[in-house]
């Protein structure tokens, strides 16, 4: 089973959509993501079962 989910993140500084990928084998964690647009933090919060991810929040971290 593949775990690794392959998304986009809004970023919640400039708007645009980047692509990431989030290993959901542990559950939902948070995490910093820097833009790979604006190169700002973001606080990623994820929600998610093994294989499934089933939401993720973002804010300005
Ligand atoms: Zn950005």
């Amino acid at each position: 089973m593949n775990y690794v989910v392959e998304t986009e993140i809004p970023c919640p500084w400039c708007g645009e959509y980047f692509p990431t990928t989030v290993d959901t084998s542990q559950g939902g964690y948070t995490t910093i993501e820097d833009c790979a647009v604006c190169c700002r933090p973001i606080a990623v919060t994820i929600a998610c079962e093994p294989g499934d991810l089933q939401d993720m929040q973002v804010e300005r971290g």
